[in-house]
């Protein structure tokens, strides 16, 4: 918990201290999701994922673990040199595959892994980007009860907004579910704010997801559609891409607080909650929640890569 200059308290959530590869949120979606592929007998594991990833390095060692054959492609967003690229897999690069911007290619590398695959006559599981997967969302939707129940047992009020960084949005969905289930149960409300740092239709992936979940568990109650909120003002025009301003904030989190975020994700979400903070109302005495989602060690670097490819 921390006293932000704003006002009032601030809680943190530590993903980032999940201790599994980079660490973070996807810890929890990997956790269920590689769950499911046991239990169902699947034995490799076909996705895709884009240049700046943390989800990648966080997968490795489960797949490497529990022997998994598995066939990963890389998309070029944001677009960089081809050599930039390799430095960035270089840990992995024999494994994975890269592919040129754009859903076609995508789509076709994806259809060929899966014929391959079959032909070899392994159990492919073909996995949306980003985990977006009901296993994924029910890890998350794990950590959003189990970041309920830590309140409630030490006798801390719980939050009435919790600001969490949307990327592919399987988080947030997953916290939209959990938060859903909870309020039927009786708990109080709790506001769920995604600050969205990957361009596109989040929303209606999100959308996607949260309706196909509540399907896979048979949930009856449905979350509203208008209960997706998503703060799209920090995007800056890109995944990747931030003023300096966001990089300072990130530096002087750092000095105050102890805590590693990056300005790819985490930055402009603390962003977005300072604005919150400066703009709510007095009356609001229950305390606000960061989710602290992880952090991307490489971010001054990539800061360099992005910037050139850019030039
Ligand atoms: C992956 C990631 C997120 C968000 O994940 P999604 O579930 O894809 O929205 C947020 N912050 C960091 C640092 C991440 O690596």
């Amino acid at each position: 918990m921390i006293e932000h200059p704003l006002g009032g308290e601030v809680l943190v959530k530590r993903d980032d201290l999940s201790g599994y590869g980079r660490g973070g949120v996807k810890t929890r979606k990997i956790e269920r999701l590689f769950g499911y592929m046991l239990t169902k007998g699947y034995n490799e594991f076909i996705t895709v994922v884009a240049n700046v990833t943390n989800l990648m390095h966080d997968m490795v060692p489960v797949l490497e673990r529990y022997n998994f054959h598995w066939q990963v492609f890389i998309v070029d967003e944001p677009q960089l040199p081809t050599i930039a690229r390799k430095g960035l897999f270089k840990d992995v690069a024999e494994k994975v595959h890269f592919v040129g911007p754009g859903k076609l290619s995508v789509a076709s590398s994806m259809i060929w892994a899966l014929f391959t695959s079959l032909n070899r006559k392994h159990h492919p599981f073909l996995v949306p980007p980003s985990l977006m997967h009901p296993a994924g969302a029910i890890g998350s939707a794990s950590g959003f009860i189990e970041m309920v129940d830590q309140l409630e047992a030490s006798g801390i009020s719980l939050p009435s907004t919790v600001f969490i960084t949307a990327a592919s949005g399987t988080t947030l969905a997953g916290f939209l579910i959990a938060e859903n289930i909870l309020r039927h149960a009786g708990h109080l409300p709790i506001r769920v704010i995604g600050v969205q740092v990957y361009p596109g239709r989040v929303h209606l992936w999100i959308l996607g997801l949260i309706r196909w979940t509540e399907r896979f568990l048979g949930l009856r109650e449905r979350v509203p559609a208008d209960r997706i909120e998503l703060i799209s003002s920090n995007l800056y025009g890109g995944f990747g891409i931030y003023p300096a301003k966001v990089a300072d904030l990130c530096r002087q989190i750092h000095v105050d607080y102890d805590l590693n975020i990056d300005p790819i994700f985490g930055g402009k979400t603390w962003l977005a909650m300072e604005s919150y903070l400066a703009q709510r109302a007095v009356s609001d005495n229950r305390p606000i929640l960061y989710w602290h989602c992880g952090y991307t060690p490489d971010w001054y670097r990539l800061d360099q890569l992005v910037n050139q490819a850019d030039e």
